[in-house]
């Protein structure tokens, strides 16, 4: 038996777990530094590729060559995303119904990106067992469409994994808590990550969950908590300093880096301080916990009206829910947490980090196809209805939304015109009336249809979608004998030859090996420092002596020097020394700046009174 492991790709971070043979429980697997998150970033190196916690770093020195939040642009066409870039730092490009990202001259599709999380965590869990891993369940938000499913098995195949299963996310999550040793009941899961999201409503019935009816919004999280404070930062910096950072890139990812820092302290404490030098000034605020629930108090609130149509669509009141599960980081959030309990009326499930919840779910489901469980079975719900484009662009469903799949449907057609002998077939997805007004999932012809008068051809279109939601059509013309049937792939998916080359430039960027990554590694700490450096000189020069000046300038020409080699240890230590020889001036400067803070609140106090 083939391990199989458990792996939640995560818009802002991205785990691995496995269920322990010993316990029988669910575990998350750290990497060699104990961290279990791994944050879904990107960085294009001219060096090499960077991901995780080395590319989070990257974010200020290079996002335009940074790629973070790649989940919202999975399988999506550039129409689907077009108000996303004015947020997103690097050049996103349409291409052939899917985007590609341009980074450092080069084009590269989602896939590509998410791959190399994959492989990241693929290896952190070879690392672990000793052994190798080819496969793997991976999750995705319940309102991931076909080609955005589609997306994320691509991304497996090129990260070299077999993605045996797509699970939606709060299945996994309930299977996480282990919910299915419920006899009967009703769970409502909510889940709200970094990007994105979910409510889902199940139920369970002797170990097997059926999910009755899923909303959500694919463009809601905790990023957005971050973009309110950093919008309320932007005013407040304008008005105190009277600079308008929204164009300088490197200081809007640092506003953005704070902001969410302050928004996690904000959890635990009542109010927190943020301080943040940039070229000309620091900025300095205070910010309380119900200053920012006024921030995104809105926000918050924009998650119950799908709340209330997902119950609605189940035929349920909030008070039909026996279980309730908190999934996600952004359920940290103590005002997300009191509207969710107001709203079922019974306090969440919150005991298992909301994090890694549904990566240890999913490892639940992989144990399940390994066949290590076999009490347990799973359902899911297409969360969209599919259908075909009849004539005047009207859309004839075959699937309606919530459907338990895997699931299959047929229909007859016929053609309009006299003669006709090819039949354009479009395969769409979504609620609306209109074929225009829905997502286009693919087209293709059905042709060789012989000669026969309007309305005589019998055309049968079947749909068939597969446990991983992901679907198949088929047309044949059935009085012509000469059945001719057709495969759909979906249109925002790469094809087979799009994912062979990527599997290949997949090698060329594990060739920076190890050594190569620890190096460039180091460079960038030391670049971080330099910048730190030569800012504090310009800003902080006043506040020391020639003295202090000139040892300071000495130790930032060794580690220029240092830092063009190809010496680890030699640039680590003139990092070390340069630290060491500001270490004083960054003191005087913080005193300097919280002085300043202070003096004009006080000042403020005083034009108050
Ligand atoms: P996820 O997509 O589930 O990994 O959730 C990530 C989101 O959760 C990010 O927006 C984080 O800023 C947010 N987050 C993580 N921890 C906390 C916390 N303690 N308080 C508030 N938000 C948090």
């Amino acid at each position: 038996m083939s391990r199989i492991v458990g792996i939640d790709l995560g818009t802002t971070n991205s785990l691995v777990a496995y269920v322990d043979d010993k316990t029988g429980l669910p575990r998350v697997i750290p990497d060699r530094d104990g961290q279990v998150l791994l944050p879904s970033i990107v960085s294009f190196t001219r060096e090499g590729v960077l991901v995780g916690a080395a590319a989070k770093r990257q974010l200020v020195r290079r996002p335009q060559s940074t790629v973070y939040s790649v989940k919202r642009l999975m399988g999506r066409g550039y129409d689907d995303v077009k108000d996303e870039l004015g947020y997103l730092p690097f050049t996103v490009l349409p291409a052939e119904g899917i985007v590609k990202i341009q980074i450092e001259g080069r084009d590269v599709t989602p896939p590509e990106v998410s791959a190399i999380v994959l492989k990241s965590l693929k290896e952190r869990a070879e690392a672990h067992f000793g052994e190798p891993i080819e496969k793997a369940v991976v999750t995705v938000p319940a309102y991931f469409n076909d080609g955005q499913r589609q997306a994320t098995k691509d991304a497996g195949r090129i990260a070299g994994l077999d993605v045996v299963r797509i699970v939606n996310e709060p299945t996994a999550a309930s299977l996480a808590y282990g919910l299915q040793r419920i006899r009967e009941g009703l769970i409502a899961v909510y889940d709200l990550g970094g990007g994105t999201f979910d409510i889902s409503i199940l139920r369970v019935k002797d170990g097997i969950f059926e999910v009755l009816a899923t909303n959500g919004n694919t463009h809601l999280g905790g990023d957005d908590f971050d973009r309110a404070i950093v919008l309320a930062l932007l005013e407040d910096i304008r008005a105190k300093h009277r600079v308008d950072l929204g164009r300088d890139l490197e200081a809007m990812q640092e506003l953005r880096l704070a902001a969410e820092a302050a928004k996690v302290r904000l959890s635990a404490e009542e109010r927190t301080a943020l301080t943040i030098p940039f070229d000309d000034f620091t900025y300095h605020r205070e910010i309380t916990r119900a200053e920012l629930e006024a921030l995104i108090g809105r926000l918050v609130e924009s998650t119950i009206a799908p709340c209330r149509m997902a119950l609605a669509d189940a035929g349920l009141a909030p008070a039909d829910i026996d279980e309730v599960v908190l999934v996600g980081g952004s359920t940290r959030v103590p005002l997300v947490r009191r509207r969710v309990q107001e709203l079922f009326g019974k306090m969440p499930h919150s005991q298992l980090n909301p994090d890694e919840v549904v990566a240890l779910g999913a490892a639940v489901q992989a144990q399940i196809l390994a066949g290590g469980i076999t009490d347990m079975l799973l359902l899911d719900v297409t969360p969209l209805s599919l259908g075909i484009e009849t004539l005047g662009g009207i859309v004839s469903v075959l699937i309606p939304r919530n459907t338990t799949i895997p699931t299959s449907a047929r229909e007859m057609f016929t053609t309009s015109v006299d003669g006709q002998h090819v039949v354009d077939m479009h395969v769409v997805q979504g609620e609306r009336e209109l074929a225009k007004d829905c997502r286009s999932l693919a087209r293709f012809e059905l042709s060789g249809i012989d000669p026969m008068p309007a309305g005589m051809p019998k055309i049968e279109v079947v749909f068939l979608i597969d446990a991983n939601g992901i679907l198949n059509v088929t047309a044949t013309e059935l009085r012509s004998q000469k059945a001719a049937a057709i495969e759909v792939k979906p249109t925002y998916g790469l094809s087979e030859a799009d994912v062979e080359r990527m599997v290949e430039d997949s090698f060329t960027y594990a060739e920076a090996d190890v050594e190569a990554r620890l190096l460039i590694e180091t460079r960038n700490e030391a670049d971080t420092v330099i910048t730190h450096v030569e800012r504090a000189l310009a800003q902080g020069r006043r506040l020391i002596g020639d003295d202090e000046h000139a040892s300071i300038v000495a130790a930032l020409t060794a580690l220029k020097d240092a830092r063009g080699s190809t010496d680890r240890d030699r640039i680590r230590e003139a990092t070390t020394a340069m630290n060491r020889a500001s270490e004083h001036l960054a003191e005087l400067m913080m005193d300097a700046a919280l002085k300043g803070a202070l003096a004009s609140r006080r000042a403020d106090e005083i034009m108050e009174k």
